[in-house]
């Protein structure tokens, strides 16, 4: 049944809000400070979204919905309890998922529209289902990746871009074959098959390092085949969202590689994360010196300036509440303490921003890498805690290493440098760090929140 004006003005007036929230939503995502907001407006959005849709009285049963509905949450209740440093890989099952709803969607409105497609319409669904189906194995790859159960390597051959090239200019002749005749019955199963393909090739030769910036991009992908599905359906808010989730995810992909000083081609076809093995070698024998809680304690409450630099460490140790003590018990003090936060600290955008925020440390303490690194002459004691890659002096000064020209945190700058972590393992990258054997650096061995809540106690006076 054709809704009545007042119920179809309803509608309209149903989605152009949930429109407008989304935009909001984003707008206040992007500061801590009003983040929560930011989350709060999104949900509502959605939620009105897909209730206008529901009472849309054009829908004529709700049976397989409610299957749909219940299998959904079935899936998504339990991925939305995973540990945040499994959030990645929980983001990238989530773009696969919402890249294969839009292909599948694709696909059926092919085949419910034979023989009567025009050709605009064939092209717009031939794109959209190809761009779902790569963004669904690129996005089941990438979460395998960084899952692990998938080698985080990247994995390379010998005219390896000649041949995902083709495959995917085999796509689009398919699709253009598609749009001339749409009843050729085996061309559409064809170019699916030959997109899904192209999904796997693209992301299997990327490094596990560079999953976080291709989830980004997929989640443009993932987007941009939601907008053109909304034109395929006719669906405004379809088409606002996924040009919002297409736009952004692709704005936070640039930002991603510009804190890693890399470019998109570099991310794609760069291999990162392969040479990991001379950079070792050359370090073996050196050694570094290593100090207690209670040595750690007493240079800390001799400094007047102290900058934190938390990593991806504190987040596998949930170290963040204990550093939120150490922070109160030295600004008691007068210490002047402040973050440095490195744009990609962690596993993902904002991470530290989270776990911060998360153990209530005052926003306006948390200070981005380009301010805080010229204050760092002047900084008595950097404590880094559970961080790396992101302060690898290596990046500014060796060219061969792999994370050449990737901006750091200039710790080593600091009067002193304390670093906790368990052992000399190298972070994410795989690569050793410099820092760790200059005179002045101070190595904490053992886990953040452990390390940490001792050099609380001994601060608080009960450690002896
Ligand atoms: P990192 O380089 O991966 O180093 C983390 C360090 O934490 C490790 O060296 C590890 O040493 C230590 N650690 C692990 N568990 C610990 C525990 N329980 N207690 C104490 N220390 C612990 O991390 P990062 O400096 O935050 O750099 C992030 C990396 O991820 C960069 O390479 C960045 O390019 C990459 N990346 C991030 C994003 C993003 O969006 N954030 C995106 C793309 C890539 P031990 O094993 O010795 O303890």
């Amino acid at each position: 049944m054709m809704p009545g004006i007042a119920t179809q003005q309803l509608l309209d007036g149903a989605y152009i809000t949930a429109a407008v929230l989304f935009i909001l939503s984003l707008r206040w995502l992007s500061s801590p400070v009003t983040a929560r907001r930011g989350v709060l407006a999104g949900e509502i959005g959605a939620a009105l979204a897909v209730g206008a849709t529901l009472l849309n009285p054009e829908l004529v049963q709700y049976k397989w919905i409610i299957v749909a509905l219940i299998i959904g949450a079935g899936i998504g209740i339990p991925l939305g309890m995973v540990h945040m440093t499994a959030v990645p890989q929980r983001t990238a099952l989530s773009h696969a998922f919402g890249a294969m709803s839009a292909a599948m969607i694709g696909i059926a409105e092919y085949y419910v529209g034979i023989p009567n497609i025009s050709r605009f319409g064939m092209g717009e669904i031939a794109l959209e289902v190809i761009i779902g189906s790569l963004t669904f194995t690129g996005s089941v790859i990438a979460a395998g990746k960084l899952q692990e159960v998938l080698p985080q390597r990247p994995i390379t051959y010998k005219g390896q871009n000649v041949v995902s090239l083709s495959v995917l200019g085999a796509a689009i002749l398919l699709a253009v074959a598609l749009v001339f005749n749409p009843n050729q019955p085996y061309l559409f199963p064809a170019m699916v098959v030959v997109a899904l393909i192209f999904g796997v090739l693209l992301v299997t030769p990327i490094g596990g390092a560079d999953m976080p910036t291709v989830i980004s991009l997929l989640n443009s992908y993932a987007g941009f085949s939601a907008a053109l599905l909304g034109f395929v359906l006719n669906s405004k808010v379809l088409v606002i969202a996924g040009a919002l989730d297409g736009s952004s995810g692709f704005i936070l992909s640039v930002i991603m590689c510009k804190a890693m000083n890399r470019s998109f081609t570099n991310v794609m076809f760069g291999a990162f994360g392969q040479v990991q093995v001379s950079a070792k070698g050359a370090t073996e024998e050196r050694t570094v010196r290593s100090a207690s809680p209670e040595e750690a304690a007493g240079i800390l409450s001799a400094a007047s300036k102290v900058v934190i630099v938390p990593g991806y460490g504190m987040a596998v140790a949930q170290a963040q509440h204990k550093v939120r003590e150490l922070f109160d018990l030295l600004t008691k003090r007068g210490i002047d303490v402040k973050f440095g936060i490195h744009p990609v600290a962690g596993r993902m955008p904002g991470h530290m921003n989270v776990l911060l925020a998360e153990a209530d440390i005052p926003y306006d303490k948390l200070v981005e890498m380009d301010d805080i690194n010229s204050d760092m002459g002047q900084t008595d004691v950097a404590l880094i805690i559970g961080a790396n890659d992101v302060t690898n002096p290596a990046a500014r000064t060796d060219q061969s290493s792999p994370i050449f020209g990737m901006p750091i945190l200039d710790v080593d700058k600091a009067h002193t440098v304390m670093v906790i972590k368990r052992s000399m393992n190298p972070g994410f990258a795989g690569i050793d760090n410099p820092l760790y054997y200059l005179d002045r650096t101070l190595m904490l061995f053992g886990d953040a929140k452990a390390f940490v809540g001792d050099i609380v106690r001994e601060l608080s006076g009960s450690g002896h």
